[in-house]
C-alpha cells in the first residue's frame, strides 16, 4: 500500500472563493495571488483552475513567474519584489511580466536596460508598513525623474500592515497618507490583500492582490462564505492499546488517564504538520474528532481513538480540510494558516479534484 498522505486540492472551492471576492469589489479588477506555489497548493494547479477568471497572477520573484509561463500560464504575472538583480529587468520583459518596484537602485536598472526590452513597472509605495516601497513624500520627484519609465499601465501599490484588524485605525492612517499621493499623481492603485478587500472597501483600488481568501482564509470577524480549498489527510498505519500510566512518543510527552486506543498515523513535521501541535490538537477520524496524544515526530503523528467506535489500519484521518478548519491547528500550533498551508513540504502529493 503507498503511502496515503495527500493535501486534496479542491478546484471549485478555488474558483467560487475567488469569484465571491471578486464580486465584493465590483469597481476592482482582482489577481490572485500564487507566491510560495500558491500558498502551498501548487503554483501551476490554482493559476490552471483560476486562468479565465483571473486577469493577472501576482507572484514574489521572477523565479515563480518563470515557472507558470513554462507551464503554459499566459496572463501578465506581477512580481511583487520587484527585481533583485539588474538581469531581471529584461527577463521579466521576455517572460510578460510586471515588476513592482520599490527602491532607486531598481529603477536605475530600468534606465540602463535598452528600451525595447523593459517591462512594465509598477512602484511601491511605503505607506507605514516600512518593509518595501519608496518613503510617500518621495514619490512626486521619483515619478519625475524616472517619467520615462512611467506608462498608462503603471499602477501605484502598497501594502497595509493591520488589514486583517478591523479595529486598528492604522489602516485608516495609511489609507489617507496613500490616497492623498496617489490623487496627486492620478496614477491607477492596487491597495488591498484579502482582509482589506474583505473588511476596508475603502482599500479597493483599481487592483486587489487577493492571497489568503483564495485558499478559504479570512479576518477572524469577517463571515464571507469561503471554502476550504485543501484537506491535508493521511492514514492510520498502526493501532495498539495502551494501558493507563504509560506514557507515548518522544519525551514522554502524553500519559494515558485511561486504558486508551492509540492510531499512529502516517504523517509528520516533515510533511509539514507543525511540531508545535499540542496534546489535544484536533484531527477527524473517519469523519469523528479526535485529539494529538504524544509529539509529533518526523514522519507520523499519534492520536487518541479511544472514543471512536470500529478504527482500524488503513482508516483515513484528516488533519485539516472540511472537518477541521485549518484555524483551528493554527491556533493550536501557536501560527497561522498562511503558514501551516506554506509549509506543506513537496513529499506530499497535491491531487487536484
Ligand atoms: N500583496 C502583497 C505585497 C503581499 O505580500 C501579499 C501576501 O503576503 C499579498 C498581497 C496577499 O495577501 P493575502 O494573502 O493576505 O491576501
Amino acid at each position: 500500500m503507498s503511502r496515503q498522505t495527500q493535501a486534496i486540492i479542491h478546484a471549485d472551492a478555488i474558483l467560487s472563493n475567488f469569484k465571491l471576492l471578486a464580486e465584493l469589489a465590483p469597481t476592482s479588477r482582482s489577481m490572485a495571488v500564487v507566491k510560495a506555489d500558491a500558498y502551498g497548493h501548487g503554483a501551476v494547479n490554482v493559476s490552471r483552475i483560476l486562468q479565465h477568471v483571473s486577469p493577472r497572477f501576482a507572484v514574489a520573484i521572477i523565479e515563480e513567474a518563470i515557472a507558470l509561463r513554462e507551464a503554459g500560464i499566459t496572463a501578465p504575472i506581477v512580481v511583487l519584489e520587484g527585481a533583485h538583480q539588474a538581469k531581471e529587468c529584461a527577463m521579466a520583459a521576455s517572460h510578460g511580466c510586471i515588476l513592482v518596484m520599490h527602491n532607486q537602485a531598481q529603477l536605475e536598472w530600468m534606465l540602463a536596460c535598452p528600451e525595447d526590452r523593459r517591462p512594465t513597472i509598477w512602484l511601491k509605495a511605503d505607506s507605514g508598513m516600512h518593509r518595501l516601497g519608496f518613503v510617500l513624500n518621495t514619490l512626486p520627484s521619483i515619478v519625475k525623474q524616472y517619467a520615462s519609465l512611467i506608462t498608462q499601465d503603471t499602477v501605484l501599490v502598497t501594502h497595509l500592515a493591520c488589514a486583517d484588524d478591523t479595529s486598528n485605525d492604522f489602516t485608516q492612517k495609511q489609507l489617507s497618507a496613500f490616497l492623498q499621493i496617489a490623487t496627486q499623481l492620478a496614477l491607477p492603485v492596487s491597495i488591498a490583500n484579502s482582509p482589506a478587500t474583505i473588511e476596508w472597501p475603502q482599500s479597493r483600488g483599481d487592483w486587489n492582490r487577493l492571497g489568503i481568501a483564495v485558499y478559504g482564509g479570512q479576518p477572524n470577524t469577517a463571515n464571507v462564505a469561503l471554502a476550504p480549498t485543501m484537506t491535508l489527510r493521511s492514514s492510520i498505519i498502526a493501532l495498539r492499546d495502551v494501558p493507563k500510566g504509560e506514557s507515548v512518543g518522544y519525551g514522554q510527552n502524553w500519559v494515558a488517564q485511561k486504558d486508551s486506543r492509540i492510531a499512529t498515523v502516517g504523517i509528520g513535521y516533515a510533511d509539514g504538520y507543525p511540531r508545535h501541535c499540542p496534546n489535544g490538537t484536533p484531527v477527524a477520524v473517519n469523519g469523528e474528532r479526535a485529539g494529538l496524544a504524544g509529539r509529533v515526530s518526523m514522519d507520523m503523528i499519534t492520536i487518541d481513538v479511544t472514543h471512536i467506535s470500529n478504527v482500524n489500519i488503513g482508516d483515513r484521518v484528516e488533519l485539516w480540510g472540511e472537518n477541521v478548519p485549518i484555524n483551528e491547528v493554527a491556533e493550536a500550533a501557536d501560527s497561522i494558516d498562511y503558514e501551516l498551508l506554506t509549509r506543506v513540504s513537496a513529499r506530499v502529493p497535491r491531487i487536484v479534484k
